[in-house]
């Protein structure tokens, strides 16, 4: 290794052991918050190991005299201090090789740029992603400008990474199992987000068919157009309320573009990953006060942040689960985080004088629950009445109904509550057993199974019977096929990624409450789910043939 080789090398050691005690600290820093002192005293050992001035100076040393990389040297170094702590007789310093275990592993994994996710940022020109998995971190991350499109091995079609590629208009489809070893760097693929396929090298022939396929889409597009300002109503007056799905504050111009009425669910747990450390309530009240601001007079109900599930704040440092979606995730784990909730009810409920603010709780699965975090409110709205801090007063909140049990029991649950929002997403996988994210089981995730229409119904009657209205915002709401289904059960709501709500304006506009009606009264008596499907679909195809014309089984 030449001499500049070297001074590189000890640089990027030094700038590790640095950024590994930033992370240090800052985790200290939160269990100190959340903990007490006491337990944040147990990162003090951590830190003072990073700062052992004989540790860095031998790897340095070895970097020096032996032209060895970094992670090599200190690899070395420090394992060696590792394994003679474990196998001293006395039980502080066995901890301390713990610690140091740990510690080793967060140098290594700054050495080598390892986040928890790989790193996209050296795209520099446009280009199609393959790969086995994409988190819906990354996924937020990606630079619309040049990935044109994206395919995965897995994953399912409700998965936290599918909507946001939706919400993003990234064209992109999971779930293909082998499609990452099919493909090597350079080669050419079209993907085909609206059938759900990629084509590998794909000839001339096919192009030119995508050609006429784009060019049927942008007259599509051109009908939507003209509808943007009208209302979601049926030829026979019904009239629905449509609103956007948003996960970022920069989504707003989404929202207004498309014509959509307000946010029916701001996914703000965008908010917390892809950071260092958690935002603090003015930070979160600068963004819901401007996202409210912005589509006055507009509603705009923000969603209590869901955490867990396939959404992970690296910062957080959470154990892994063997069932994350069952686990610590949503209303549970801000139950358990009260000052984070509390930074956030707080930052809502200060927002909301800036617009129509409505607040809804994830994951709702019983009555103890939903009064646990309505008494955290009042709470909230007590501490700002003494701190003088204006708020309204009439904030309306509501619950989401996407676990099995909340639906049954939604009776209970609309005495307390302003509205419902069905998240058909979560509703789905909790009724059938099929993970959301897993393709090997997206056969059984079915959103026309009888049972999910049965659920549905349930909510929405019991909202109506306590005089509070009941929305879908999960994907189903977005798809065209399903509008008259969710129409004619009395969805009052729905709320769909900015990108699909003209043509869910669309069809509604083309159908008649009373044939919207008898569909889901076939529904609620048939048995079967592709029946109740492919009535949606004659429906849909019949009211609005040009919105079907893009999907190459006609
Ligand atoms: C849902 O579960 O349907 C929903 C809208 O919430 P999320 O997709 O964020 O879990
Ligand atoms: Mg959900």
């Amino acid at each position: 290794m030449p001499m500049d080789g070297v001074v590189g090398e000890v640089e990027r050691f030094e700038k590790a052991l640095a950024q590994t005690r930033r992370q240090i600290s800052e985790v200290q820093r939160k269990v100190v918050e959340r903990m007490g002192a006491k337990e944040g005293d147990i990162f003090e050992a951590h830190l003072l190991m990073l700062e052992d001035r004989m540790l860095v100076d031998e790897v340095i040393r070895l970097v020096r005299e032996q032209k060895v990389n970094a992670e090599y040297a200190f690899h070395s170094v420090a394992e060696r201090y590792h394994a003679a702590l474990s196998g001293v007789d006395d039980e502080y310093l066995r901890e301390r090789a713990a610690d140091m275990h740990d510690l080793i592993g967060r140098v290594l994994d700054n050495l080598l740029e390892v986040k928890n996710e790989f790193d996209l940022h050296h795209i520099t020109e446009p280009c199609i992603l393959i790969s086995h998995d994409l988190s819906p971190s990354t996924t937020a991350q990606l630079n619309t400008k040049l990935v044109l499109g994206f395919a995965t091995d897995i994953g399912g079609q409700t998965s936290h990474t599918a909507i946001m590629a939706r919400s993003l208009g990234i064209p992109a489809v999971v779930g293909l199992k082998t499609v990452s070893e099919e493909l090597d760097s350079g080669d050419y693929a079209l993907v085909d987000g609206y059938n759900g396929t990629v084509i590998i090298n794909p000839t001339d022939q096919t192009l030119f068919e995508y050609g006429q396929l784009a060019k049927i889409k942008a007259s599509l597009e051109e009908k939507l157009r003209e509808i943007k300002t009208q209302p979601a109503v049926t030829l026979d007056g019904k009239i629905i309320v449509l609103s956007a799905n948003i996960e970022d504050q920069n989504d707003v111009e989404a929202v207004v573009a498309h014509g959509a009425e307000g946010v029916g669910l701001f996914r703000t747990e965008f908010l917390f990953i892809n950071r260092e450390s958690l935002p603090t309530e003015e930070e979160q009240y600068k963004v819901y006060r401007d996202v409210a601001a912005a589509l006055k007079p507009h509603p705009v109900i923000i969603r209590t942040v869901d955490l867990g599930g396939d959404k992970f704040a690296s910062h957080l440092q959470l154990a892994k689960e063997m069932n994350p979606f069952l686990g610590w995730r949503a209303i549970r784990f801000c139950l358990a985080q009260p000052e984070m909730f509390r930074a956030q009810i707080r930052a809502i409920l200060r927002a909301s004088t800036a617009g129509k603010v409505k607040m809804m709780y994830p994951m709702i699965s019983g009555l103890d629950e939903l009064k646990q975090a309505n008494a955290l409110v009042e709470k909230c709205k007590t501490e700002l009445r003494s701190e003088n801090v204006s708020f309204n007063e009439e904030m309306k909140i509501g619950a989401m109904i996407e676990i099995p049990s909340a639906a049954l029991i939604a009776d209970a649950l609309a005495k307390h509550v302003k509205f419902f929002s069905i998240g058909t997403n979560d509703l789905i996988q909790y009724t059938l057993a099929a993970d959301r994210t897993n393709e090997r089981v997206s056969h059984l995730y079915e959103p026309t199974h009888p049972a999910i229409i049965r659920l549905i119904k349930t909510t929405v009657d019991a909202a109506h019977r306590n005089s509070i209205w009941a929305g879908v915002c999960g994907e189903i709401a977005g798809d065209p096929v399903l509008a008259a289904l969710l129409v004619g059960m009395g969805v009052d709501e729905l709320s769909a990624a900015p990108t699909v709500v003209a043509q869910v304006k669309y069809i509604i506009r083309r159908l008649k409450l009373s044939e919207a009606q008898s569909l889901a009264e076939f529904a609620l008596q048939s048995e079967s789910a592709s029946e109740i499907y492919a009535r949606c679909q004659d429906l849909a195809r019949a009211s609005a043939p040009s919105l079907f014309e893009s999907k190459k089984n006609g």
